[in-house]
């Protein structure tokens, strides 16, 4: 017996960067699993327990942040206009000074509402705090890679104490949260705390996320400081012993690249253009990466660089600026987003063989769309459309780990009203910018 039946939707399939779309499909979900799609009337939907008709919507695998700090969307328009060094030494560092763990609790959820809406059901998160996020995503029903975040400044323990959260947290919530190691950056991690951080990962069997290389200017200063790039420093402390998230890594050197080319273990870069265009932190070149055989994976970071945690602008932004930067327009193909946007974003999440993909076996992570707003008629390219057109908005109904966590733009775990009664009266001391010291001081 199916627990749950998606019945009569357009089912989008990717196979070797190719895209289709099989036309009033039905999908069956056993446990947290999908266990069969068929041409609607092929299966018998009487005995499901549960039915979602989606006639005329379009089926697809939910979306994979790779990257992000949700609960920074507490400070949401409060850092703009601003370069990359004001941004983290007059804002963010100095925000942060006033965070207290249960803020994290209801910026967690506030980001979460906000995925949830725009089809993103697992997030890889890196931030303070992080017990508290845990506790958001488990409420909220969604999958999440958690790190807790450190700087080399705040000491060693950090270490065991990250690596506790990890133990903690890794395989609850029936498997939807795993856990990770999270170093902030080599600016802001010397070379021994690295390399604690990545033996302490390889004895647990947790991966590392870490910021590097987030522009041009860090490689530089870093081979004047270190001798070596940012990506070499990691390598040089054992990083890549481990499956790596490389956030950003938009000042590697070809050089780098051969180098993330060449790992055995997996590690994938995740790539968030709409906070490199609005920091005015550079070109990261997606299609060279891919030619190279790196996976490149979608990212938000925070809302206080993006604005939105909604990875339909990462994946158009990524298409249209690939396109530009390499004066190609035959670059970055629709199919080639989709892809980065499905499996690819699963690969680099480190869940490549479940996530990412409608076929049967893989765990039911689905998003259906509603593909007749204005802005997609006529629908002449339902493939064009997603990565084009689609709004936030069109996203209909989410179901993560076989369960619907939002239908028809209703939550079902998660209550807007409750979220937002609790920030607002957190927000006086959260806009506050006078403490001393901040936290950290941003110096390439
Ligand atoms: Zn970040």
């Amino acid at each position: 017996m199916a627990d749950l039946l998606i019945r009569g939707a357009r089912v989008l399939q990717l196979r070797d960067e190719k895209a289709s779309v099989l036309p009033d499909h039905d999908i069956v979900i056993r446990g947290n699993r999908i266990d069969r799609i068929a041409p609607t009337g092929a299966i018998d939907a009487s005995h499901a327990r549960q039915v979602v008709a989606a006639a005329g919507q379009l089926a697809m695998p939910g979306f994979i942040n790779c990257h992000a700090h949700a609960p920074m969307a507490l400070w949401r328009g409060l850092g703009e206009d601003v370069n990359l060094e004001s941004w983290f030494n007059d804002y963010i560092w100095q925000f942060e000074a006033n965070l207290e763990p249960e803020d994290v609790f209801w910026g967690m959820q506030i980001g979460l509402l906000e995925m949830i809406e725009a089809g993103i059901t697992a997030v890889s998160d890196h931030y303070w705090h992080m017990d508290y996020a845990a506790r958001a995503v488990e409420k909220a029903g969604t999958r999440a890679l958690l790190g807790q975040a450190m700087f080399s400044g705040g000491g060693s323990a950090q270490i065991d104490e990250t690596a506790a959260f990890a133990k903690r947290w890794d395989g609850q919530a029936n498997g939807r949260i795993r856990t990770i190691l999270a170093p902030h950056a080599p600016y802001t991690c010397d070379d021994e705390f690295l390399r604690a951080s990545a033996r302490k990962a390889e004895a647990i069997g947790a991966g590392i996320h870490i910021h590097v290389a987030e522009t041009l200017e860090q490689t530089q200063a870093s081979l004047q400081r270190r001798g070596q790039t940012p990506i070499a420093v990691l390598e040089a402390c054992g990083i890549f012993d481990v499956p790596t998230i490389l956030a950003h890594a938009v000042g590697a050197t070809p050089g780098d690249l051969e180098t993330l080319a060449d790992l055995r273990q997996p590690t994938g870069i995740a790539h968030c253009p709409k906070t490199y265009a609005k920091l005015a932190m550079g070109y990261s070149n997606v299609v060279e990466c891919r030619a190279l055989g790196i996976a490149v994976g979608l990212g938000t970071d925070g809302a206080v660089s993006n604005n939105t945690l909604d990875l339909w602008e990462a994946m158009r932004l990524t298409a249209l600026g690939q396109k530009q930067l390499t004066g190609d327009a035959e670059n970055l193909t629709i199919a080639q987003a989709l892809t980065i946007a499905g499996a690819d974003s699963a690969r680099v999440y480190g869940q490549g063989a479940e996530l990412g993909d409608l076929s049967p076996g893989k765990l039911a992570d689905i998003i259906l769309v509603d593909l007749s707003g204005a802005h997609h008629l006529p629908l002449n390219s339902v493939s064009a459309s997603l990565v084009y057109n689609v709004r936030a908005g069109d996203v209909q109904t989410v179901i993560c780990d076989g369960q619907i966590i939002m239908q028809n733009r209703e939550h079902r775990r998660l209550d807007k009203d409750e979220i937002m009664e609790n920030i607002r009266p957190r927000m006086e001391r959260l806009r506050r910018r006078d403490r001393v010291p901040k936290i950290q001081t941003y110096n390439p």
